[in-house]
């Protein structure tokens, strides 16, 4: 075992990655990448880390920041609860523990947003507290390296393997052993094809040896994504857009959203149904006004969303008041970025078919 962990630290020490939150032993880059890196790849993280330790440089100003601020830098990285709960747990450090993250792994655990594996990162690279690291880069190396054949989604394997992560971990050098596998992961143990040739662990790797490296790990299939389907009401004026901010609790909580319509099944692009739903939400517009967009797609963890959005222009600022919002608003165009609208609508405003209709000459069709 400690062959195999000395191997790895060696390895790691000449082959990691330059990120950004590797440069200081500092705990809040540490803590703060975390927090990125849930759900989360390294490439699409770091030019968020860029732009929050720019902004918020230590926990203080950080803990001092408001919500909205929040969720607009972190529009685009989805899964926006763990945006509150960055917020909550750094207004937590800062109020309970003087600013410094609690290193005792019982109160890490009450933090907000900081569950076993985000605490046990925290606590070992940037303290070395003797704790493993188990992602989904851990179990599919270990899994491959003990040759682990059951069900990687069973609560069982997942503790054989926490287990064997522990029996792994280097006490004296926690940290570096918890990067070292969580890297060997990510850039030679890949899910397709991994690069066995160049591993550091070829030699003592049982799913190599017995040419089990593509079997390895298994994992059950998941259940389908439920489908959900929506209307969704593009409404300009000028050079304004009417949006609403959605419930405090729940899917997408604060977020900011053109106004949108549940529906049962999808509708076709001239369906009566469309004219049925502008008449009853918006009375003031005619299908002929309507340009219907094509069909677009967001996939959530459990949801598949197909929404049709409909572009609409406005004579006036008129008024939107639904239960499903706790605000609306007309915003200019070019000031959108700094709300924090989700990723989905996010992409109606970047489809080509809406730019042609946002530079077209803006004549009144309601
Ligand atoms: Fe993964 Fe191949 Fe290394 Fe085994 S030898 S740990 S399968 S990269």
């Amino acid at each position: 075992m400690k062959e195999i962990s000395m191997a790895l630290v060696q390895w790691f020490k000449n082959h990691k990655r330059d990120l950004p939150w590797r440069q200081t032993n500092d705990w809040y880059p540490v803590f703060l990448s975390e927090f990125l890196l849930q759900q989360t790849q390294v490439t699409q993280a770091i030019p968020y880390y860029q732009k929050f330790i720019r902004r918020f440089p230590t926990i203080f100003e950080l803990a001092r920041s408001i919500e909205d601020d929040i969720l607009q830098m972190w529009a685009g990285l989805g899964y926006y609860s763990r945006a509150r709960n960055l917020l909550k747990a750094a207004r937590q450090i800062v109020t309970h523990f003087n600013g410094r993250f609690p290193t005792d792994l019982k109160t890490a655990l009450t933090l907000p947003g900081i569950g076993p594996y985000t605490a046990a990162a925290v606590l070992s690279i940037a303290f070395n507290q003797p704790l493993s690291v188990v992602d989904g880069n851990v179990i599919r190396v270990i899994s491959r390296l003990f040759a682990i054949e059951d069900d990687v989604r069973l609560s069982a394997t997942r503790k054989a393997i926490q287990l064997k992560a522990q029996q792994l971990l280097l006490p004296t050098q926690a940290g570096l052993f918890n990067e070292a596998i969580m890297e060997l992961g990510a850039l030679v143990c890949k899910p397709a094809a991994p690069l066995c040739a160049q591993c550091p662990l070829h030699t003592s790797c049982q799913a190599f040896h017995r040419n089990k490296v593509d079997a390895i790990p298994f994992k059950s299939s998941t259940p389908a994504r439920k489908k959900r389907f929506h209307l969704v009401f593009v409404i300009r004026h000028e050079s304004y857009l009417l949006v609403g901010q959605r419930p405090g609790k729940g899917m997408l909580a604060g977020m900011w959203e053109f106004p949108t319509i549940e529906l049962d099944a999808p509708l076709q692009k001239n369906s009566p149904q469309v004219a049925a739903i502008l008449s009853s939400k918006f009375p003031q517009f005619t299908v002929k006004a309507c340009k219907p967009m094509p069909v677009l797609k967001q996939i959530y963890t459990h949801i598949h969303l197909q929404y049709r959005p409909i572009l609409l222009q406005s004579a006036a600022k008129i008024s939107f008041n639904s239960e499903k919002y706790i605000q609306t608003r007309w915003i200019r165009r070019n000031e959108l970025e700094e709300w924090a609208i989700h990723k989905a609508h996010q992409k109606i405003l970047q489809h080509a078919q809406f730019k042609q209709w946002w530079m077209a000459s803006s004549v009144i069709e309601s």
